[in-house]
């Protein structure tokens, strides 16, 4: 007597976890290959990269706030003119500073950012404005 063995239709979740479970082994026999896709990725797309530590910062201090979109942020950027908000110099290179910052509750998000030069940024550091640091008169910084 054969017995035939009778196949089972795999339902929708065996289909889901065998998929899961092929890109976990994929991920665990090539580790420096995902890394490697993110690194490019990145230097392709800096921008995206401050975004990134930007939202890792936020949650790991638990801020409030939706974060800032780049449609938000460019238009801040667009506001400022190509002039740091705190000492008014130009420079191309203007970042993003909470002016509360993250660390001492202040909110990720359009109402709490300013685009500053990197001096600026730098030394304000997480001291709040007006109160712990403020920033130097026009021309202070004679570069
Ligand atoms: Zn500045």
């Amino acid at each position: 007597m054969t017995t035939k063995k009778k196949r089972t239709k795999k339902t929708k979740e065996e289909k889901l976890e065998y998929t899961r479970e092929k890109s976990r082994r994929w991920r665990a026999e090539n580790p420096d290959r995902k890394k490697k896709e993110n690194a490019e990725y990145y230097l392709r797309h800096p921008e995206e990269r401050l975004g990134y530590n930007r939202k890792r910062r936020a949650v790991k201090h638990n801020a409030p706030g939706d974060g800032v979109t780049r449609e938000q942020w460019k238009l801040v950027l667009m506001c400022a003119n190509g002039r740091c908000y705190y000492c008014g110099k130009k420079s191309d290179k203007l970042e993003m500073d909470h002016i509360t910052p993250l660390t001492r509750g202040g909110a990720d998000d359009i109402t709490n950012v300013i685009p500053v030069c990197k001096k600026c940024n730098s030394s304000k550091g997480t001291k709040i404005f007006c109160i712990e640091w403020t920033p130097p008169t026009h021309g202070e910084y004679n570069d």
